[in-house]
């Protein structure tokens, strides 16, 4: 681990640890292509008509885990070792919360406390613990710097309050400052260095 991070080197085995690591910890867990799931394609008309358009790229932009199902775009599998390993870093909190809330407790903290958009408080609170372990996985990747990546940031704040997941937190500053502080909190307490596994 140097200063600015991983080299770029052992991103694909880091990738592959956590993949083996993931289905250690939560047996079942299968990484499945969303345009060969019917559910997946059902969810993507649903959101198509509740955002008015504004979601449209559900099948082809985004990772989802449903479950213990992490369904990836057709992209996943030429993308970035690096990218890969921090999007599945956020999913596993996912995978995580579906364990401990259930199928019904995620349904009801994700679509409807206490109101479906706008101020989606259940959904924003499952999605800040995911995009908290996204910042951690990009200090520990891509080093400090990267972490507090202007562009970072601005993307979080926009998969918070615009179409994405709906509109679920209109306020965007509040999810500026919560980052700014989970920065903070890096920086006074760094995550743990990543073990390098051997390259296989
Ligand atoms: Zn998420």
């Amino acid at each position: 681990m140097t200063a600015g991070g991983v080299p770029r080197a052992h991103h694909e085995a880091l990738y592959a640890a956590l993949v083996r690591d993931i289905e250690g910890r939560w047996r079942g867990v299968r990484v499945l292509r969303k345009s060969e799931s019917r559910f997946c394609r059902l969810i993507d008309r649903a959101l198509r008509i509740l955002t008015f358009g504004g979601q449209d790229r559900f099948l082809d932009s985004y990772v989802t885990t449903l479950g213990r199902r992490i369904y990836v775009p057709d992209s996943w599998f030429t993308m970035d070792a690096g990218e890969r390993y921090c999007i599945l870093r956020h999913e596993a909190v996912h995978i995580a919360q579906f364990k401990r809330f259930t199928w019904p407790g995620m349904v009801l903290l994700y679509l409807l406390l206490p109101m479906p958009v706008g101020l989606a408080a259940g959904r924003a609170l499952l999605e800040w613990q995911g995009y908290r372990e996204t910042l951690d996985a990009h200090w520990q990747l891509y080093g400090p710097a990267a972490a507090r990546s202007e562009s970072l940031k601005k993307g979080i704040v926009r998969r918070f309050t615009g179409p994405d997941y709906a509109w679920m937190w209109m306020l965007g500053r509040m999810v500026e400052r919560a980052i700014e502080r989970h920065l903070e909190r890096l920086e006074a307490h760094p995550p743990r260095p990543l073990d390098l596994p051997d390259p296989r």
